[in-house]
């Protein structure tokens, strides 16, 4: 017979609690908290972005910009869960939540580490910005104190500490020197690649960890530096002539090879071979998806039928993930083919645009310099599948075991994209991932054979 007090019954977890498990699942280890912080910094026009860290990233994160800092009546709101300056409506959300996060970074980083911030809104010539900065400190999504003015420059400044204190058994995965030294490389290696990425704009970044020495400073590379103030000379210039924007292209790649060659080995950098290649209008058809979308809203909402939604190739987040995870591929395409328009710029239109810099087919990349650097929309993700496929060209041209360096930064409309394969790696997958692939490595064995 069961006693009544051992019976086990069913009961809701109370929220801190579900909030806090959901927020470990957001912030799987303190890497992956930099790199939403280094996004945030490039989602508020920073051109110095500064990483600290401390144990690994357990004691301290803080990623420190110049950007346009955040306005003080909005503090109150940054580590609100769900709560963005980012997008105001649906059409926006469904085009940008391929990437996640949707205002859940700061959110799920005050849930499971102690979260303050120090911002200073930039000064605009035409609304003044504030005359201080002021910090705020944050614990489970909310301000644990008012708005406090505080020294600071224009800019924001994030700090993190103690992450995951209220998590132990995740704490001690990262805990002690090697595991400590193993993450701080893996923030390294996130800062690095957005360093290359980030070059052709004249955005600087610093690496180190706290009181130590400096592993990364490329805002004090000359040609960056250079970029900088030919940005800043052309914005006041009423025209730019035709060869002014070639000379600052020119000057825009000379960027990113020398941050490669910073981070990567200046040796390595002289082999590389800037490769440019695109198919179909990436915008006509992020436009007509959204639209489609759009159109569908009202249908979406009565219908609640997923057959008819696979059988119809309705909606592309909710009709498309659908198909492809709940029927399969094969439907998918199928689906696909249906709603495809003869300009090729339907909905479901293959359409991409990359461009990058890849090491040549005949030079053998240190061990250490080798690398696959994918950029997605301007986000640093995986992808297995056309890492796979553009590797595999080199395979025939160069010694067994050897790997090229590559970094390519790709367009692709937005709502093809579903990032939530894997939520650690950044895994991604993609509607016409065969395609892609076929496409790069076309184009990256044609460069190859010149
Ligand atoms: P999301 O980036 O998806 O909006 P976050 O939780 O990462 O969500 O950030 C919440 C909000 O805080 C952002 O929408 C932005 O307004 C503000 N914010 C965060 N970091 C910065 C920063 N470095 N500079 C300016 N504003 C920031
Ligand atoms: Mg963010």
């Amino acid at each position: 017979m069961s006693s009544q007090s051992t019976e086990p019954r069913i009961q809701a977890l109370p929220k801190k609690v579900v909030d806090r498990i959901a927020a470990g699942e957001v912030v799987q280890r303190p890497a992956s908290v930099i790199k939403e912080l280094i996004e945030n910094s490039l989602d508020a026009d920073s051109t110095n972005i500064d990483v600290q860290c401390q144990g690994g990233g357990l004691r301290l994160l803080s990623v420190s910009d110049d950007g346009f800092g955040i306005h003080p009546q909005d503090l109150s709101l940054a580590a609100t869960r769900f709560a963005t300056s980012k997008l105001k409506q649906w059409d926006d959300l469904k085009q940008i939540q391929t990437f996640g996060f949707r205002g859940e970074a700061l959110a799920s980083a005050s849930m499971v580490g102690r979260l303050s911030i120090v911002s200073r809104k930039r000064k605009l010539p035409s609304s003044g910005g504030t005359s201080c900065a002021f910090k705020m400190s944050y614990s489970d999504g909310e301000p644990t104190s008012k708005a406090v003015p505080s020294a600071g420059k224009e800019g924001t400044c994030v700090k993190l500490q103690d992450l995951f204190y209220n998590l132990q058994s995740r704490k001690r995965a990262f805990e002690g020197t090697r595991k400590e030294n193993e993450e701080y490389q893996k923030i390294l290696n996130i800062v690095q690649r957005y360093s290359v990425h980030k070059a052709d704009h004249g955005v600087g970044f610093v690496c180190r960890k706290k009181g130590g020495q400096t592993d990364l400073n490329t805002a004090s590379i000359a040609t960056i530096k250079k970029l900088r103030k030919q940005i800043a000379e052309m914005e006041k210039m009423e025209e730019i002539t035709d060869s002014l924007k070639t000379d600052l292209n020119a000057l825009k790649e000379q960027c990113t090879r020398d941050v490669i060659g910073h981070v990567y080995g200046s040796e390595m950098a002289k082999e590389l071979l800037p490769i440019s290649c695109s198919k179909g209008d990436v915008e006509k058809v992020t436009l007509s998806a959204l639209e489609a979308m759009k159109n569908e809203e009202s249908t979406l909402n009565s219908e609640k039928s997923e057959m008819k939604l696979v059988t119809e190739g309705n909606s592309l987040m909710d009709g498309l993930v659908v198909n492809m995870h709940d029927y399969g591929a094969n439907i998918a395409k199928e689906t696909e083919s249906q709603t495809m328009t003869q300009s090729g710029q339907g909905q479901f239109s293959f359409a991409y645009r990359c461009r990058g810099f890849i090491t040549n087919g005949s030079y053998c990349v240190p061990k250490a310099s080798s690398a696959f650097l994918l950029f997605i929309n301007g986000r640093l993700v995986e992808s297995s599948a056309l890492k796979k496929a553009v590797e595999s060209v080199y395979m025939d041209m160069l010694p067994k075991g050897a790997k090229p360096f590559v970094y390519l930064s790709l367009e692709l409309p937005g709502p093809h994209l579903d990032v939530n394969v894997h939520p650690t790696k950044r895994e991604v997958a993609f509607l016409h991932e065969d395609q892609l692939c076929e496409a790069l490595a076309s184009s990256v064995s044609e460069l190859l054979q010149d």
